[in-house]
C-alpha cells in the first residue's frame, strides 16, 4: 500500500511517499522559515503564495524520489485542517486534482493526528498510549486506546508551549522561529532565573503558558529599569525549566492514571532537547516506554500525513472531492 500524503497547513509545502503505514519512501518538505523570519512570523498572503509556487513540484519530487508513478499510489492523503484556510486549500485543491486525475481516492487528515501519526514511521503504536502533543499551535495531552481513537484529557487554556517558546524568544530578541535558540542557550547556560510553574488546580492536566510569558516580560522590563542588563541565556534557561518541568509531570501523572503501554510525543516543540532528556529519564526511571521522534518528523513534514492517511485508509475511511480547508477542525475518533 503506498500513500501520497500532502502538508502546507502552515508555513512548510511538504509532499512524500509512504509505503504500509509506516515506511517512508520519500520525504520532501520546502520550507519557508526563510521569507518568514524577516517577518517574525508566517504571514499567511505570503505563505499561501509560497505554497502555489512550490506545490507541484514537491510533489513530482516525492514521486521522483519514490521512482513511482502515480498508477503505483492507492490514495492521496492531505491535511484538511486545522491551520490557515488559504495555505490549507492549496495543499487541498493539489490534492484533488491530482486525485482525480489519476482516479485515486482521497482521504483527509487532520494535522495533530499527522503529529502523532509521526510516531508510527519509528515504532509500532501500543494501546492504551498517551501522546503530548506540543507545537506552535497546540499543546494537548490526547489518550488512544486504538488507532484513529482520540481522547483529549488536556489542554492549554491560552498560548500553546511553541507560542510561547516563539513570543519569549522575541522578547529576547533571537530569531524566528525561536524554539530552537531558546533551546540551545538554555541548555548552554549554567544558571536559571527562577519563573513561575503554571500548575493549574491539582488534578487537572490542562496547560497554560500565558502567564510565564509575562513573568518574563515582566523581569526584563523591571531588570531594565533599574539599569540592569538581561542575561538571555539564564532567562532561556529560566523558562525552558519551567515549561519542561510542567509538561513532564503532568504526562507522567495521566501516564500513570490511566495506565498507558506507551508515551510518545510529538509536534515542533517535542525536537526540544531539554524536554526530550526530562521525559526520557522520567519514564525510564517509571519503566513505561516512550518515544519521540527524530526532529525531521516532529516538525511539520508530509510522511506524518501519510502515516495518519494510511491508517484511515485502512480503516475504510474515504474524504471527498466535496472536501474543504478546516481552519478550527477538531480531532475527532476515525475508528467508531
Ligand atoms: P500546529 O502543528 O499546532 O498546527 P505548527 O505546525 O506551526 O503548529 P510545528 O511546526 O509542529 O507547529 O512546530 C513549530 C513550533 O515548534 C515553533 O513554535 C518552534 O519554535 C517550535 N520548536 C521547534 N524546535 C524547537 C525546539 N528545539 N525547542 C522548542 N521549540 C521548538
Ligand atoms: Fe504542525
Ligand atoms: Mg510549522
Amino acid at each position: 500500500m503506498y500513500i501520497l500524503g500532502i502538508e502546507t497547513s502552515c508555513d512548510e509545502t511538504a509532499a512524500s511517499v509512504v509505503k504500509n503505514g509506516h515506511e517512508i519512501v520519500s520525504n520532501v518538505v520546502a520550507s519557508q522559515i526563510q521569507s518568514q523570519q524577516r517577518f517574525g512570523g508566517v504571514v499567511p498572503e505570503i505563505a499561501s503564495r509560497h505554497h502555489v509556487e512550490q506545490i507541484t513540484l514537491v510533489i513530482e519530487e516525492a514521486l521522483a524520489k519514490a521512482e513511482l508513478s502515480p498508477s503505483d499510489l492507492d490514495a492521496v492523503a492531505v491535511t484538511e485542517g486545522p491551520g490557515l484556510v488559504g495555505a490549507l486549500l492549496i495543499g487541498i485543491n493539489a490534492a484533488k486534482a491530482f486525485a482525480f486525475a489519476n482516479g485515486l481516492p482521497i482521504i483527509g487528515v487532520h494535522h495533530i493526528a499527522g503529529h502523532i501519526y509521526a510516531n508510527q514511521l519509528m515504532q509500532p503504536m501500543e494501546f492504551p498510549l498517551l501522546a503530548l502533543i506540543v507545537s506552535g499551535g497546540h499543546t494537548e495531552l490526547v489518550l488512544m486506546e486504538n488507532h484513529g481513537s482520540f481522547k483529549l484529557i488536556g489542554e492549554t487554556r491560552d498560548d500553546a508551549a511553541g507560542e510561547a517558546y516563539d513570543k519569549v524568544a522575541r522578547v529576547l530578541g533571537l530569531p524566528y522561529p525561536g524554539g530552537p535558540h531558546i533551546d540551545k542557550l538554555a541548555l548552554g547556560s549554567e544558571e536559571a532565573v527562577d519563573f513561575p510553574r503554571a500548575w493549574l488546580e491539582p488534578d487537572s492536566y490542562d496547560f497554560s503558558f500565558s502567564g510565564l510569558k509575562s513573568a518574563v516580560i515582566n523581569y526584563k522590563h523591571n531588570l531594565e529599569q533599574k539599569g540592569g542588563e538581561v542575561n538571555p541565556a539564564h532567562v532561556a534557561a529560566g523558562f525552558q525549566q519551567s515549561v519542561v518541568e510542567v509538561l513532564t509531570d503532568k504526562t507522567l501523572r495521566a501516564a500513570k492514571e490511566y495506565g498507558v503501554k506507551q508515551v510518545i510525543a510529538a509536534g515542533g516543540v517535542a525536537a526540544n532537547k531539554g524536554l526530550r532528556a526530562s521525559l526520557d529519564a522520567v519514564f525510564e526511571k517509571e519503566g513505561i516506554p516512550f518515544y519521540v521522534p527524530p526532529i525531521y518528523l516532529c516538525t511539520d513534514n508530509a510522511a506524518m500525513i501519510a502515516a495518519a492517511g494510511s491508517s484511515m485508509f485502512e480503516s475504510g475511511k474515504r474524504g471527498s472531492m466535496e472536501m474543504n480547508g478546516r481552519p478550527g477542525m477538531e480531532l475527532a475518533s476515525w475508528n467508531e
